[in-house]
């Protein structure tokens, strides 16, 4: 398979990271990539480094002063008197909010969810240049590969239309689903088995009929990110009935998360779309740092065979699944058997 990656990932570092009120190193760091990529290249998989694109389907799925904050609000935020290298937000908005403020201390708040998304000199390049991974999976796409996959990091999928959440900064699967929409495909699907719910590009689409979002996730009730990713969130308006969530129960095997994966291809199925993008996650894997499931390489090759029977093509584009020493093997295991 192709696989698109870019090395302008490593400008973002996060330093921050602040873990049950005790200040970390994030999971969320380049070696991640490096270790996918490696292992990607040392299958046998084609490293293809990304193009720069433009930039039109991003202001279509993100707000302009979102935008301007990821990419401007740094010079703001080290000028102010004892700043830190990286905005974190300490205050933010809550359900008694009436207004937007303009000082860099209040958008922070407005626009970043959590302390996992802190913001830094080589943050924007890095999420941009992740975007622009899942657009030249596009167009590898549109060129007539079946199956193609982007390393994006940073991830995307807790990326809101105007507030970084969870490691994400840019909704790269959004960005792709709204560009394919805008070079002619009429139906996207994106199905999104990272272990946590995809709740940025649940709520990017929620009003919309064109674009399905399914999510296979960890029941959120007691887990990121809690307020989003439940059995009864199906969409709203003209969307209403094109969002589905499929959590699972902590402690979920093989069985139970292929058994989701086939339940959200048969919804992707009977939506019929020209194209179905892949948020693949690779944290539901039980030697994660993060994850509470109990899935196996074998696991992610079964899922892998499960979606790979689908007949439209196929763009896979990497969310979670953090540093541990299967963190390649199960990529290589996913890759090799959506292929086949
Ligand atoms: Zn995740």
């Amino acid at each position: 398979m192709k696989i698109v990656y870019s090395d302008r990932h490593r400008s973002h570092d996060p330093q921050t990271f602040i873990h049950r009120g005790s200040l970390v190193k994030s999971p969320e760091r380049p070696e991640r990539a490096d270790i996918l990529l490696s292992s990607a290249v040392a299958a046998g998989h084609e490293a293809i480094e990304a193009n720069r694109t433009g930039g039109l389907a991003l202001t279509r799925v993100h707000t302009a002063r979102y935008l301007d904050f990821l990419e401007n609000g740094i010079n703001e935020w080290i000028a102010l008197p004892n700043a830190g290298p990286e905005i974190v937000p300490n205050t933010h908005p809550n359900r008694f909010a009436s207004h937007y403020a303009s000082h860099i201390i209040a958008r922070a708040g407005f626009h970043q969810a959590d302390t996992a998304c802190p913001v830094g000199r080589g943050t924007w390049a890095a999420a941009r240049s992740s975007v622009d991974i899942a657009l030249n999976v596009g167009d590898l796409i549109a060129r007539g590969q079946r199956h193609a996959y982007g390393l994006c990091r940073p991830p995307g999928h807790h990326a809101c239309t105007e507030m970084a959440w969870g490691f994400c900064y840019l909704n790269n699967v959004a960005v792709l689903a709204e560009s394919m929409r805008m070079s002619g495909a009429e139906r996207v699907a994106i199905l999104d088995i990272d272990i946590h719910h995809g709740n940025g590009t649940q709520q990017i689409f929620y009003e919309r009929p064109d674009v399905l979002t399914v999510s296979v996730h960890a029941d959120p009730d007691r887990f990121p990110v809690f307020f989003s990713g439940y059995a009864d969130e199906f969409g709203s308006g003209a969307g209403e009935g094109f969002n589905v969530n499929l959590p699972l129960e902590h402690g979920s095997d093989d069985a139970a998360f292929v058994d989701a994966i086939a339940a959200g291809m048969r919804k992707v199925e009977d939506f019929g779309p020209d194209v179905l993008l892949i948020a693949l996650g690779l944290d539901a894997y039980r030697g994660d740092p993060l994850s509470v499931f109990e899935v196996t390489t074998n696991g992610f090759r079964q899922a892998a065979e499960t979606i790979g029977a689908f007949n439209e093509p196929i763009a896979i584009l990497q969310e979670g699944g953090y540093p541990c020493p299967e963190l390649g093997e199960n990529l290589v295991a996913f890759l090799d058997a959506i292929d086949g």
